[in-house]
């Protein structure tokens, strides 16, 4: 006789807690999807040079267009106080808001050395808004690789934006996060049939088209790891749509269904807006799947979006995973993907590098999932990995990107096949 208990998947499950020393990108990084989603924002990063390279380097030369972010970098002489760094940063602010007036949002982008010297880059944002009021608005959050991890930057980013929206009664839905245009276009063309044709996004495309928030916004998040952000979208009254995240046929489904019950749409109306996008996401996933089917994964944490993909590759890949790791892991906010994740993983949040490489050498999984420092390594020991980083520059989300989806992690699992099937001595 057996007991048929419906499992809860991981929600209840341990987590290991870690915080040793760790691998990952800092908030500055996410200036290079913010920038491009934001086209009338430019992004002042006040640091060194450091952080110009790391700028130019992730984003590329941009040879024909002004490019809509840069840094302010702060010289030896700011560095030891001996140069009024407010008065040179209105100087390099005033310079710039001349030459660029289609600039109509401003975010002063704290790094490591401006918070190490202190700057009060608040108070900064205040005294320029003041003076540049209404044409552009200047705000300000840290990118610093002290305080963030490399997509807390569109977090802190997004909350800094959030007192500034206007109040509203209204009754409305709100998608928080920064999607490509294509998948906004498709999200907002699926809730337009269900008959919800005022859904809002926060970040717009342009400041004018920032959405009005109050107590009768309900918002979804497109990204997990905004948890500043939903906690100031909370302090103003909207409500969390708790909800799995929209990755896969199945996620994008329980995600959009969320929004639409909270919104009052009628379930046949919904079924017939999503039928057929669920329909052909599922059998696009299916043929990638195959490459994937019984793989055992493991997660390095890196990006915060570990626990919505082991979900989707453990339900709708038929992946293993064996270690689901995350920088941080906000029950709240990544609780219903939690629930359906499979079997028993290890879930680990914040890091200690070493302990968890040799977690992951002995478990040798088929795939791990890391940031760029650990995958070189890693595949010189014969493990294939995915680098984390490209989750966050390629569409990913809703119905129309699940295949894609599913195709960033088959890819180096083909690639580690064939290169077996060349050179049998690496295999081991
Ligand atoms: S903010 Fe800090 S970690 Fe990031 S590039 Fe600048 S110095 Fe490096």
């Amino acid at each position: 006789m057996s007991l048929d208990v419906p499992s809860a998947g991981c929600q209840d499950a341990p987590i290991l807690k870690e915080r040793g020393q760790r691998e990952v990108f800092c908030g500055l990084t996410g200036i290079i999807w913010l920038h491009r989603k934001m086209q009338d924002a430019f992004f002042l990063v006040v640091g060194s040079r450091t952080c110009a390279h790391l700028l130019q380097s992730a984003a590329g030369v941009m040879i024909f267009a002004e490019p809509r972010f840069g840094t302010a970098i702060m010289e030896e002489k700011d560095l030891a106080g001996l140069a009024d760094a407010h008065e040179e940063l209105d100087r390099e602010v005033a310079r710039l808001l001349a030459r660029r007036p289609d600039i109509k949002q401003l975010f002063l982008v704290g790094s490591c050395p401006s918070e190490v010297i202190k700057l009060d880059l608040a108070r900064a944002a205040e005294r320029l808004s003041e003076t540049y009021a209404p044409n552009v608005r200047v705000l300000n959050y840290s990118g610093s690789g002290i305080e963030t991890t490399f997509t807390q930057g569109e977090d802190a980013c997004l909350a800094s934006m959030v007192p500034d929206l206007a109040e509203t009664s209204a009754e409305s839905l709100m998608i928080v996060g920064a999607l490509p245009d294509v998948v906004e276009d498709q999200f907002r063309r699926l809730f337009t049939a269900m008959g919800l044709d005022d859904v809002r996004f926060l970040p717009a495309k342009e400041a004018a088209l920032a959405p009005s928030v109050g107590r009768n916004t309900r918002f979804l998040l497109a990204q997990p790891f905004l948890g500043d952000t939903a906690a100031a979208l909370e302090r103003r009254g909207a409500q969390h749509l708790a909800a799995p995240f929209p990755f896969g046929a199945d996620g994008t489904t329980g995600w959009l269904r969320r929004g639409a019950e909270a919104m009052g749409v009628a379930s046949a109306d919904f079924d017939a807006a999503t039928r057929i996008g669920h329909e052909r996401a599922v059998q696009a996933v299916a043929k990638v799947a195959e490459t994937l089917r019984g793989k055992s994964l493991f997660f390095f944490p890196d990006s915060q979006l570990e626990i919505p993909l082991a979900r989707f590759l453990a339900t709708e890949c038929g992946m293993v995973p064996l270690e689901v790791g995350s920088p941080y892991i906000h029950k709240g906010i990544v609780g219903a993907d939690l629930a359906l994740i499979p079997g028993a993983p290890l879930l680990s949040e914040g890091q200690d590098v070493d302990l968890q490489l040799e977690r992951c050498r002995t478990s040798r999984p088929d795939l791990s999932v890391c940031g760029l420092g650990l995958a070189n390594p890693l595949e010189a020991e014969g493990l294939a990995t995915k680098w984390a980083i490209e989750l966050v520059f390629t569409p990913i989300h809703g119905y129309e990107q699940a295949a894609d989806l599913a195709g960033l992690f088959a890819r180096p699992l083909r690639r580690r096949n064939m290169i077996e099937a060349i050179h049998p001595a690496r295999a081991s």
